[in-house]
């Protein structure tokens, strides 16, 4: 276990009807790091990231964040104590504009009443801090456009935007890169790396430079077992990893 672990699984295991998808990992995130999670399609990725998140009961093990047991938490629990999945709360609502998308992510956190129709003076509270959300992803310039105009990678920036809102300490990330054009890998690249600057991410990743750039740590699995663990000069070099890959 990492020195300073600030999420932890032992033993994790899901089966769904006698077929063991994720079987028996440890895993243990430091605080502070961007740490990945890859291998190849069907290694148990996904499941596993559900479990984190509580979206899928373990059948088997546990989960640790910042020390507490969260196994038996609900997701909507979690995301309280700090720890925020990409999208779990924060659903971009397509007809209204970036900076609205935002502020009511901004309002939901204040735990304001959803009816965001009734008073527009209680959005604009929420303005200077949205703007300045939007300004941190980069999509100043797309403030007034609705979420579902925007480009594919602009409107990814605002899921991380909402997300942000939330002000988690820990993220969790699936596939950010996913369908992504280049110039959009290295805008969502740069800004993994800003929000990393003051909190942990562990993401799900099939773009491999991408990971190389960005993790400090790389939990390999592969059938649903960890196969390797370690920074990505090692991890990518062993050959276990290497015909897993190949093999897959
Ligand atoms: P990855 O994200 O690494 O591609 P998944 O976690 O999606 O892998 O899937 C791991 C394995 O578990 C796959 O063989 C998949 O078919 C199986 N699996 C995932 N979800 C279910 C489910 N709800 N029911 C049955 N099998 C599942």
């Amino acid at each position: 276990m990492a020195a300073d672990a600030i999420l932890t699984a032992v033993g994790l295991t899901k089966e769904f009807k006698g077929f063991v998808a994720v079987d028996d990992v440890n895993l243990s995130v430091e605080r502070g790091s961007i740490h990945a999670l890859i291998g190849p399609n069907g290694a148990g990725k996904t499941t596993c990231f559900n479990l984190l998140t509580k979206f899928l009961q373990p059948t088997r093990g546990k989960i640790t964040y910042k020390g507490d047991d969260i196994t038996s938490m609900a997701s909507a629990d979690i995301a309280r104590l700090g720890l925020v999945r990409s999208f779990q709360i924060s659903a971009v609502f397509p007809h209204f504009t970036a900076l609205e998308n935002v502020r009511i992510a901004l309002q939901r956190k204040r735990g304001d009443s959803y009816d965001f129709w009734r008073s527009q003076t209680v959005l604009n509270q929420y303005n200077d801090r949205a703007a300045e959300l939007l300004a941190d992803v980069g999509l100043t310039e797309f403030a007034e456009v609705q979420a579902a105009e925007l480009p594919y990678g602009r409107k990814r920036a605002l899921e991380i935007a909402t997300t942000l809102a939330l002000d988690p300490e820990m993220l969790l990330l699936d596939e950010p890169m996913a369908g992504m054009a280049e110039a959009d890998v290295e805008r969502i690249t740069a800004l993994i790396k800003r929000i990393a600057a003051n909190r942990t991410i562990l993401m799900v990743e099939h773009n491999l430079s991408v990971v190389a750039n960005l993790s400090n740590r790389i939990t390999v699995l592969a059938r649903g077992k960890v196969l390797a663990e370690g920074p990505y000069e090692e991890v990518s070099k062993d050959p276990r990893v290497i015909e897993a890959y190949i093999g897959a």
